[in-house]
């Protein structure tokens, strides 16, 4: 391969940033009017207890592109975020999931929303999301926020305090993946903690996992703080998870996000299927 003068290297790579930037830019104009039109899709799934109750769901975006397809949040999102879309994407999803409630007035367990660390910087944020909800009827304690750690790295502890004060939930996602300092998250009003899918399957000592897990669930415990579990995909995870004492679940294994409107019906069936069973 022809060896290339350092110059001539920073130019190709100057053109390949760009390049990407443009497609990314691109992506953001695309997602932008898909937002406009409609076509950002509601997807939920739900979150159980021990005895495999639905005690809520998790928003999820889905987002379906006539140029490029499926388009994964992990792809779509950190593009809204670059872009300063990611408001118009949360407050695009409180409404649809306000409009949900609203028409399935049965389901009487609260929805979760992801926020973005941006949203929690935004002095509208507080305000937006209270207009929302008042709009619809929607009581604040139907609706959960869920926040990264990273939502913790500048002081927003005002915002919080303000959002928990309104009567929403807030609950912290994704929890192990960031470098927070245990004790800034568990100042916070929080009502829940979830474990990110990493801590079940990323450590390879067995007994180191279960020293970690046991010393989170104590200190919850403690703190009178709810703790999930993420990304259960099988028995063997759920009854290792119930042995060591969590309570709270989310995964593959109980159930796979749904599209909202095909929700209802699957709702109905576990909740007669669990009628019968008690
Ligand atoms: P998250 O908030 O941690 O959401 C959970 C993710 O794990 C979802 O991926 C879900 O489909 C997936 N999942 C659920 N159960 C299992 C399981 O048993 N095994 C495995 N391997 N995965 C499971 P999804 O929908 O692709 O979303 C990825 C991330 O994108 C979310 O992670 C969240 O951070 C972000 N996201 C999704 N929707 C939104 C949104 O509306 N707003 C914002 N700001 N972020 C969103
Ligand atoms: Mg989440
Ligand atoms: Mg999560
Ligand atoms: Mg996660």
């Amino acid at each position: 391969c022809e060896l290339r003068a350092p110059e001539q290297m920073v130019t190709i790579f100057d053109q390949l940033t760009r390049r990407q930037t443009l497609a990314r830019h691109e992506m953001a104009l695309l997602l932008e009017k898909s937002i406009e039109l409609g076509e950002l899709k509601l997807y939920l799934q739900s979150k159980h207890d021990i005895d495999k109750n639905i005690i809520g769901y998790e928003a999820l975006a889905r987002w379906h592109s006539n140029l490029l397809g499926w388009v994964p949040p992990s792809q779509f999102i950190p593009i809204a975020e670059e872009f300063g879309l990611v408001s118009y994407v949360t407050r695009t999803m409180l409404e649809m999931v306000c409009q949900f409630l609203t028409k399935n007035s049965y389901i009487d367990v609260p929805i979760a929303i992801n926020i973005s660390s941006r949203d929690i910087a935004d002095p509208e944020f507080v305000n937006d999301v209270q207009r929302i909800t008042q709009a619809y009827g929607i009581s604040p304690s139907s609706i959960e926020l869920e926040l990264t750690e990273y939502s913790f790295a500048d002081d927003h502890n005002h915002t919080m305090n303000r959002l928990e004060e309104l009567g929403f939930i807030l609950s912290i996602d994704d929890f192990g993946t960031g470098y927070s300092n245990i004790a800034r998250v568990l100042e916070c009003p929080i009502k829940r903690l979830k474990l990110d899918r990493s801590l079940l399957t990323d450590i390879n000592d067995v007994k180191k996992q279960h020293a970690l897990l046991l010393g989170l669930i104590t200190i919850c415990d403690n703190m009178h703080i709810s703790l999930l579990a993420e990304g259960v995909e099988t028995h063997s995870d759920y009854a290792m998870l119930c042995e060591l004492g969590i309570k709270e679940f989310q995964g593959y294994w109980f159930s796979k996000p749904c599209a909202a409107d095909k929700l209802v019906m699957q709702h109905k069936a576990h909740q007669s299927g669990s009628a019968t069973l008690s």
